[in-house]
Order: C-alpha cells, then structure tokens, then sequence
C-alpha cells in the first residue's frame, strides 16, 4: 500500500514554499521538491488524487458563486519561457470543469492594450464571482520584462510594485483569496526544453527565437524575479516560490497551494432556495 498524499508532505506546501526574503532565489535548488518526501511515481499518483479533491473544491465554489458568494480565487502564474506554466494549466486546472474557469494568457500588450494603464487589461480579466481565475503570466510582466528590456522609464516601473500592491489589496478585499506561483526551471534544463522544441516538430510552434535572448538576459531577470519578491509578497497577497525542473513536483505543489486556498474559504453547499418536500411531490405527480 503506498502512502496518503498527506503523508507524503513534511509540512503544508504553503508555509514550505512562501517566498522568504532570507532565502534568495540565486540559492534555490530549481531541481528541488521541498517539503515532498515521495518519488516521481508517488507524485504522479498525487496530482491525480488530489486533482479530484480540488475538482469538488472548485465545484463547491462556483455552486456558491450561483448561490450569491461574491468570493473568487485567483491563480497567478509567473515564469520564464518554459517553466512549464502552459502544462501547469493543463494538468492541474484540466482536473476541474471548464466553466468555472477564467483563464487568460497575457502576451505582449496590444496597441489598443498599450494605450492604457498597464492594469487595465488585467481589470478585465479579473475571475468572475464563484470562480477560479488563473494568469498565465500576469501584471507581474509590467516589473519583470518592462524592466530587463527598459520598455518604460525606471521611475515607472518602480513605482508600480506599490500600484500592484495597492491593486492587489483592493481585489483581495473585494473576495478574492490571491495564489501568486513564481515557477523557477534551472538554466540547464531550460536549455534542454528548448532543444526539444527545436528537434520535434511537434514542438516547434511552442519555440521563438527570443527565448534565446531572454537567456542573455538571466542575470537581469533574476534580479527582477528578486525585486517583484520582496516589494509584492504582502500578507494578504503572499507569493510562492516553486522549483518547476520537475514538472510532476511544481504541479502537485501547485495543487496543493490551490487546495488549501479554497478550504480556507470554508465553503459548504448551499441551501435549497425552494422547499425540497414540496417540489419531491411536484415532480412525482409529473
Ligand atoms: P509563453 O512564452 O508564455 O509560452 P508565447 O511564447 O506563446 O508564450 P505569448 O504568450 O504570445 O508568447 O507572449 C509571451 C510574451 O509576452 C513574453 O515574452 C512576455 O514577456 C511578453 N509580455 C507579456 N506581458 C507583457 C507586458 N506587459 N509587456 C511586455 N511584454 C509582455
């Protein structure tokens, strides 16, 4: 008999990989799975275990959501190219029913996105009450490759770690519980990721040629991963730290940061709004 998911956890994945600002990310073990004794086979058995409790989760939340509970959840997820967001979506989201999901990919802005404020687009696509929002990078990118590729002044970026901040606050006072995942893949591997991408061409869609650039640049985008840590892990909106070489650990660590975000909304089904005896005979004389 193989262990419980639980057992396999030496301690929550939510106090094990909160950003800690005496722990740098130039010293985090990217081919690491903190706090998870098990092997690769127990992790694969997990993600499917516990992508069924977090299913009912999330079913729980949207019944809630069609019951009037403003509340929402929000995952964002933040990594370079290849720290395997895509698949994130779609082994640890594709467990939950597609309707109460508001997925948005954020690439570069477009013109008419490039004439308003760089949270204007992510205002829009804010998730719905009684529903599970996930970004696929996200206003984050506004601190992140706005500030490696200088695409706005210095004095703009910095001070939009306190915009983000202050929007984030608002959100969360609106009802939505933030999940902030910063996914870290090691140089190495990201290279080898990349090389797949250029030998199969099934991969090849996945590949641009700025992937390389970017890897120039790794010294400025740590720099910058660092910065957007310490200025925007704020209590109400803290931010993880998830090593992503191992892609079955990053997305059962994910999971369990979801679950644990919608077991603190305490939820319960809701309450029939219509007298339950009354409409038993009803549909028996039917
Ligand atoms: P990915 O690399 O995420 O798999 P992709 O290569 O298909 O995606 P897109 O999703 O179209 O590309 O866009 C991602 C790119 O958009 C990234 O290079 C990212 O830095 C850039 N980007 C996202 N948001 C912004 C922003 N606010 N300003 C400038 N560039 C941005």
């Amino acid at each position: 008999m193989g262990k419980k998911p639980e057992q396999l956890w030496t301690a929550p994945a939510r106090e094990i990989l909160r950003a800690d600002p005496d722990s740098p990310i130039a010293d985090l073990d990217r081919n690491g799975t903190p706090g998870f004794i098990g092997k690769k086979a127990d992790g694969k058995r997990q993600l499917e275990e516990r992508g069924a409790v977090l299913a009912e989760l999330q079913e729980l939340l949207y019944a809630n959501g069609r019951s009037g509970d403003e509340r929402s959840i929000l995952l964002v997820l933040q990594g370079m190219d290849t720290s395997g967001k895509g698949g994130m979506v779609r082994h640890v989201i594709g467990h939950v029913d597609p309707q109460g999901v508001d997925h948005t990919a954020f690439g570069v802005p477009t013109a008419n996105e490039k004439r308003h404020h760089f949270l204007w687009r992510i205002e829009k696509a804010l998730p719905r009450a009684g529903q599970l929002g996930v970004f696929d990078r996200s206003h984050y990118e506004d601190v992140l490759v706005a500030r490696v590729d200088d695409l706005v002044p210095k004095k703009v970026w910095q001070g939009r770690y306190k915009e983000i901040n202050n929007f984030e606050k608002e959100l969360v006072n609106r009802g939505t519980t933030i999940v902030k995942v910063a996914m870290f893949v090691s140089l190495d591997e990201q290279k080898e990721r990349l090389q797949e991408r250029l030998e199969r061409p099934d991969k090849y869609w996945k590949y641009s040629p700025g992937d390389v650039t970017a890897r120039k640049r790794w010294p400025e985008y740590r720099k910058a991963y660092q910065a957007m840590l310490d200025r925007t892990n704020t209590d109400y909106a803290p931010w993880y730290v998830v090593p992503a070489d191992r892609k079955w650990y990053s997305r059962i660590a994910v999971t369990e940061l979801l679950i644990d975000a919608f077991e603190r909304l305490d939820l319960d089904w809701p309450p029939a709004d219509f007298d339950i005896e009354k409409e038993k005979r009803r549909l028996a004389a039917s």
